[in-house]
């Protein structure tokens, strides 16, 4: 079933629009299923796990975290990650800079914002970012790179509000875009959209949809443990 779900749901997507397989608690065995159909973008939210799944896998895949990150296990993906979406803090993203350094390599970033109504959900505000983009200890950095925003909508069946929290993200995108990236090629990512709401996401702008149960069916969490 995974390698027919991620070709329909493939099959959607418009010119511009990447779709990432958040295979986050399934078995490897599942990712190479989704790999075969063509799948070479992957979302985790462990480190740990991610890095697992990484030595076992095939080299041309796109690893994307897109999980809470703790400072102490950025170390386990900095060799390979290829763009994490979750840096909500200067701390984050300084520490994610002084592992990239010692790579010798710069890590793609997103800003994850925080637009639903909920209070659970991890993200920085407009103006917290905008403090971040002009903060020194940022304008130093040389091994990271910003690439656009991410943001998760409420967990609703609203699905106004929830156009509503994506619109907000692209319009925090493009005043980003205007202000502190103008002309740079590489400030361009959005990702938005999940299993239920990728279709409102993409006619909002999302360029980066990030999907889970539909490809690989619903998650089984158990009790939480530390990655
Ligand atoms: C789990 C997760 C997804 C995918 O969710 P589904 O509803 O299973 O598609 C997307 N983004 C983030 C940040 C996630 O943690």
């Amino acid at each position: 079933m995974v390698k027919e779900n991620y070709i329909k749901i493939n099959e959607q997507m418009p010119q511009g629009v990447r779709l990432i397989a958040v295979s986050k608690t399934k078995p490897v065995e599942l990712l190479q299923d989704a790999y075969d159909a063509g799948a070479r973008l992957f979302g985790e939210n462990k480190a740990l796990e991610m890095r697992d799944k990484h030595q076992v896998l095939p080299e041309d895949i796109e690893w994307h975290f897109i999980g809470h990150l703790q400072t102490n296990k950025i170390k386990y993906i900095a060799p390979f990650v290829s763009l994490i979406h979750s840096i909500d803090s200067l701390p984050l993203l300084l520490a994610v800079e002084k592992e990239a350094r010692k790579n010798d390599r710069v890590i793609p970033c997103l800003l994850q914002f925080h637009v639903a109504t909920e209070e659970t959900k991890f993200g920085l505000s407009l103006d917290e970012a905008i403090a971040l983009l002009n903060s020194d200890e940022y304008k130093q950095c040389t091994h990271v790179k910003i690439a656009g925003v991410m943001g998760m909508a409420t967990n609703t069946e609203n699905r106004e509000l929830i156009r509503r929290e994506f619109r907000t993200l692209h319009n925090y995108f493009l005043l980003l875009k205007k202000n502190h990236f103008a002309g740079d090629e590489t400030f361009r990512e959005i990702s938005m959209g999940m299993s239920g709401d990728y279709d409102i996401a993409i006619e909002e702008g999302s360029t980066l949809v990030r999907v889970g149960s539909s490809i690989f069916g619903a998650r089984q969490y158990n009790i939480p443990v530390n990655d």
